[in-house]
């Protein structure tokens, strides 16, 4: 039926941004309440995501934080 082979799709394409998806977020940042650029990058090979954030407005500089999804 054609319902089956649209959600099909759909399945497939989630997964594949989900992979591949580099998502951008602001907060504030601890030391001067400026926005933080937020990054989080996903690496699905090894089964880890990272997490940067970045302060534009002082020397507060960047932060690494690495998840692991197992
Ligand atoms: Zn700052």
């Amino acid at each position: 039926m054609a319902a089956n082979k649209l959600y099909e799709i759909e399945t497939y394409e989630g997964y594949k941004i989900e992979v591949d998806e580099v998502i951008k977020q602001i907060e504030d940042c601890p030391k001067c309440g400026a926005k933080l650029i937020l990054t989080h990058y996903s690496d699905a090979k090894n089964m880890m995501m990272q997490e940067t954030s970045k302060c534009l407005e002082c020397d507060y500089g960047s932060r690494d934080v690495l998840h692991i999804l197992s």
